[in-house]
């Protein structure tokens, strides 16, 4: 039997322990000794100098002289703030912080999972070699994720425990990207002579109107989120800069949207021909965010957590994210991986909290994920 009782001591220490992005060195020692002490393979990769992290991402596995891991667990060390000198309080069936801090379940809730299940596994003698991948600075653009060592990497597939619902299966993201756009014109005396001056603020709202933002359709959105140019009211502004990010389930579409934007500020600054004078320029700044996370249903991955599901007589629900996460960047990486939930709620908030019943759920879904590939 899973012991409920070790798994809410599992996290209650996790969670008080700070791990700000950057800073998961105390809470990777930590989930080390515990795994060291059950006789799994820790091993750090050497991610630290690129990601900035205190630590490298720490990949651990059960097992590992019983041959090929039967498929990998991931979650990441990291939080996001405030997370100074956190208390953990458990009232009601419920986890909740002192209203201070996050709570830290997203995403400790899974490696408290980890923990948990590698205990069963050893105490029962569950001889089911598996991997567990804790990543660093999943809040700061997945960079623990993006800098892993996959050759340690040797599971077929995996499971990321980083959402919030445990009767959901996610198996779709979208791809994303973040761009600025920078409009130059030309800077004049506002009174005295006007007519010398291209007005780049003038030439960003023309852009503008003409693009189509928010919902564009029912798997991409758009948005320009910051807007900075001018200097005072009486010069006519030369700089502006404006940025965004785009996300959609299909590649195509990202591009097509990207295109489109791009045409359209080429367009107004060809419109912009003055006598004798020069156009306003444009230039464009394209940053790829997370890409695209698209597993077949058809897939082992997601069909072992179906038959999980049902085995436990909650049948998961298939359904897509708006968000990216590591899941994009392993399945990116050849290594098809779907997220499922922990029961964590409110995520990114003081009032994060998580129910002990559904993080219990998750735990039992993991442990019968791993029977069923195991069969
Ligand atoms: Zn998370």
């Amino acid at each position: 039997m899973l012991r409920v009782e070790r798994l809410k001591r599992f996290f209650i220490e996790l969670a008080s322990i700070e791990s700000p992005s950057r800073r998961e060195a105390a809470v990777a020692a930590y989930l080390k000794e515990k795994f060291s002490s059950l006789g799994a393979l820790c091993h750090f990769d050497d991610s630290a100098s690129r990601t900035g992290s205190e630590v490298g991402n720490l990949i651990i596995d059960l097992w590992p002289e019983r041959g090929k891991p039967l498929l990998f667990f991931a979650a990441h060390m990291d939080t996001v703030q405030p997370t100074e000198n956190p208390k953990i309080v458990f009232e009601n069936g419920v986890f909740k912080s002192d209203g201070r801090t996050i709570l830290g379940a997203d995403d400790k809730s899974a490696l408290a999972i980890f923990l948990e299940l590698a205990h069963h596994l050893v105490e029962e003698k569950l001889f089911w070699p598996v991997q567990f991948v804790c990543t660093t600075c999943e809040e700061i653009g997945l960079l623990g994720a993006k800098h892993l060592d996959y050759s340690l990497l040797r599971a077929p597939f995996g499971y990321a425990l980083d959402s919030e619902d445990p009767h959901d299966l996610i198996n779709r993201a979208p791809e994303a990207i973040r761009f600025s756009i920078k409009i130059l014109g030309r800077a004049a005396h506002a009174g005295l002579n006007p007519e010398k001056g291209i007005n780049a603020i003038r030439v960003a709202a023309e852009a503008l109107v003409r693009i189509d933002l928010g919902r564009i359709d029912f798997e991409t959105t758009a948005n320009i989120g910051l807007i900075k140019g001018g200097q005072a009211t009486n010069i006519v502004p030369e700089e502006v800069l404006l940025e965004g990010e785009v996300r959609s389930h299909s590649h195509e579409k990202l591009e097509a949207f990207w295109k489109k934007l791009v045409k359209t500020f080429e367009e107004i600054i060809q419109c912009q021909q003055r006598e004798g004078d020069k156009r306003p320029k444009v230039f464009f700044k394209r940053q790829e965010d997370y890409p695209l996370m698209a597993v077949s249903e058809e897939h082992p991955v997601v069909q072992i957590a179906l038959r999980a599901g049902e085995k436990l007589g909650h049948s998961l629900r298939l359904t897509k994210t708006g968000g990216g996460s590591d899941a994009n960047i392993f399945n990116a990486k050849g290594f098809p991986c779907v997220i499922l939930g922990t029961g964590m709620r409110k995520v990114h908030s003081t009032e994060e909290y998580l129910p002990l019943e559904d993080f219990v759920r998750a735990c039992e879904l993991s442990f019968e994920l791993l029977r069923q590939a195991a069969k």
